[in-house]
């Protein structure tokens, strides 16, 4: 049975995260294997900031960005192969080439097409690093192309996943016995052969998608943590690592911002029974944490912290109520403008709504609501969601804070504060 592992941004960061990597690798018995690899640090975030300056048509940005996204990628090339690196120096270089011959291309194109287009060349590089990295140490190693594999609506930046026929290419893949299968994070394609991408961090969700499809054993996630913890360790001083928890409950832990896997991630692995397991790729003797079927769903309190957070009090101008029909309303415009609230209260004449300080999607969609209704915006907020909370412990944990906006159902309660009011590093009360 296969073994999928995926790798993020961080532990290919540069020329001594892939060494560790291929020595992580190499000493990996385990087949067949297949290994997900994700952008190069934030490379992502870097060909974002190209792609703003291609359509902008700022021509010198755009160049000088381009330059620096090359030189960095040359250089881990240089550092990894030295007087060998020509030939893998040659293949990144004409990647580049590639990149800027499809902005050139598609930069008059309606921009979600223009992106996948071009934002996918972070996977493409850091595979093709990596693979030649993986073969230089004698992993042999077999690159494939996700945008073959991956089958995709034309939903650009949040393609659907066309699961039969995805299923039907990773199947049919070669698995020769000792040849690690290596490919993207992130990216797929059309059956058309065009480029899309999956959204975001997608790449744990490419991971699942392999390890559904090939009904594999477990997927590993390699992370910089040694696993899932039941509040953000760099905000809680007393976190605590889970070692074991059930699909149900890491579902609305990733639901509610928890942002150690992303929430596409786990219910193709549950259909299946698929355990996924956390574990760091720095401390490689550290327990890991473990999700699975098993996975105790014991109604332990787990602690999720959303910053930046602006709520929107919207309520009719006519003094009517706020109806289903109104609610309808205001939260069909959401859907279009591609906004998630991360928490709805209402009330006879007003519907809230806390919504991430995202200005791209905010701020079209606060134009939109105020053309039609009054509304009142509060900005600066912290949004704390507390699972299985007792009465003592929100009480403890509310500090005699003013509560902005507040939700509450069988397991999980919100709580909105002003970020101007809450502490720097939060203690979980015993
Ligand atoms: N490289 C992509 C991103 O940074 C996908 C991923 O890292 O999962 O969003
Ligand atoms: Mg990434």
């Amino acid at each position: 049975m296969t073994t999928v592992y995926k790798f993020g941004g961080a532990s290919i960061k540069d020329a001594a995260a892939i060494r560790h990597l291929g020595e992580l690798l190499a000493s990996v018995r385990t087949r067949p294997l297949v290994v997900v690899v994700s952008a190069m640090g934030k490379t992502t975030n870097a060909l974002e900031a190209l792609l703003a300056a291609a359509r902008s048509d700022d021509e010198a940005d755009y160049r000088s960005r381009l330059d620096e996204l090359r030189r960095a990628h040359l250089a881990t090339v240089d550092a990894l192969f030295g007087d060998r690196a020509a030939r893998v120096a040659e293949r990144v270089a004409a990647l580049f080439e590639e990149l800027d011959r499809r902005h050139r291309a598609h930069w008059r194109e309606p921009r979600p097409f223009h992106y996948d287009q071009t934002i996918c060349f972070g996977e493409l590089l850091s595979t093709t690093i990596v693979s030649a990295w993986l073969d230089e140490i004698g992993t042999a190693t077999d690159w494939q192309d996700a945008r073959e594999l991956i089958v995709t609506d034309a939903c650009h930046q949040a393609a659907n996943i066309d699961w039969e026929a995805t299923g039907r290419k990773i199947r049919a893949l070669p698995r020769d016995g000792d040849r690690l299968l290596l490919t993207q994070g992130f990216i797929g394609g059309t059956p058309e052969g065009v480029s899309t991408t999956l959204g975001r961090e997608g790449s744990d969700f490419s991971a699942a998608i392999f390890a559904h499809c090939l009904e594999a054993k477990e997927l590993v996630i390699w992370k910089d943590v040694p696993g899932l913890f039941n509040a953000d360790p760099r905000r809680f001083d007393n976190a605590v690592q889970l070692a074991q928890i059930s699909y149900d409950e890491a579902i609305e832990l990733a639901w509610h911002g928890a942002k150690v896997i992303h929430p596409k991630t786990l219910a193709p692995l549950r259909q299946q029974g698929i355990p996924l397991t956390v574990r760091s790729f720095e401390a490689l003797d550290a327990p890991p944490s473990t999700i699975s079927a098993e996975g105790a769903s014991a109604a332990a309190p787990a602690f999720i912290l959303a910053e930046e957070q602006v709520l929107l009090e919207v309520s009719p101008r006519d003094f009517s109520f706020m109806d289903e029909a109104r609610q309808h309303d205001i939260l069909g415009r959401l859907v279009e403008a591609g906004a998630h609230a991360n928490l709805v209260d209402s009330g006879a004449m007003r519907l809230s709504l806390c919504l991430d300080s995202h200005p791209a999607r905010l701020e079209p969609l606060v134009e939109a609501l105020a053309a039609d209704y009054a509304l009142e915006r509060h900005d600066d907020l912290t949004l704390l969601t507390v699972r299985h909370p007792s009465e003592p412990l929100l009480e403890a944990l509310g500090g005699g804070r003013e509560i902005l906006a507040e939700r509450r159902n069988r397991d999980t309660a919100q709580r909105l504060f002003r970020s101007s009011e809450c502490p720097g590093t939060w203690h979980i009360p015993r």
